[in-house]
């Protein structure tokens, strides 16, 4: 998507070990037209799923998923990350690797906003090397809930998630997926 492309050649920052930082528009600030946008292209590729909930994990997928579920008419729930007394026990749960910040969490979701019959999109910022989208998939396994997709904003592929996850048989729908960065330079994939 041309959009979201250009916007990370002019406001992404690559950090070291793969790290692209984009919290001037989606991760920290952001860019409500460009989210809006982002939602709506995410709902033109899924429309056709019967979906009737939109599943993401805190914090920064949460933007995302909200636009997309304006289009959709769905409600969104969110994966809390770590212990949450406020959850309670009654919680569908999953260790999840955090490729940001090199640690693993639970990751929880109540049972009272996941069950068997939901018709699932996943939503999220980044695929990277597909951890936490099949933390979330072990969730909705659990839920006995039916995943329809997974809709990311930006993959980057030159590590393994979406491949991984394509190869099962899973719709990933990347809005833009990187080939490679530098300091100097982020290049796109174009074939899709
Ligand atoms: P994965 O679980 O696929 O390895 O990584 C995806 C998760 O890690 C996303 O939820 C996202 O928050 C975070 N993430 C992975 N790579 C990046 C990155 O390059 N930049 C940012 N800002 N977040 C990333």
């Amino acid at each position: 998507m041309k959009l979201l492309e250009d916007k990370i050649r002019m406001n992404g920052k690559v950090l070291p070990g793969g790290v692209l930082k984009v919290d001037s528009f989606l991760n920290h600030q952001i860019d409500v037209s460009l989210v809006d946008a982002l939602g709506k292209e995410f709902y033109d590729r899924f429309s056709l799923y019967n979906i009737n909930k939109i599943l993401t994990i805190e914090s920064s997928g949460i933007a995302l998923a909200c636009a997309a579920a304006r289009y959709f008419g769905v409600p969104v729930v969110f994966a809390k990350k770590g212990a949450h007394k406020n959850v309670g026990g009654n919680v569908y749960s999953c260790p999840c690797f955090s490729f940001t910040k090199g640690v693993t969490c639970d990751i929880t979701v109540s049972k009272d906003y996941l069950c068997e019959g939901d018709k699932v999109l996943i939503i999220d910022d980044f695929l990277a090397n597909g951890a936490a989208a099949e933390c979330l998939m072990n969730i909705l396994r659990q839920a006995g809930a039916e995943l329809a997709g997974i809709g990311i904003a930006i993959e980057k592929g030159f590590q393994p998630g979406g491949k991984k996850l394509r190869e099962s048989g899973i719709n990933v729908q990347s809005l833009a997926i990187i080939e490679s960065m530098t300091d100097s330079e982020v290049t796109f994939r174009t074939d899709d």
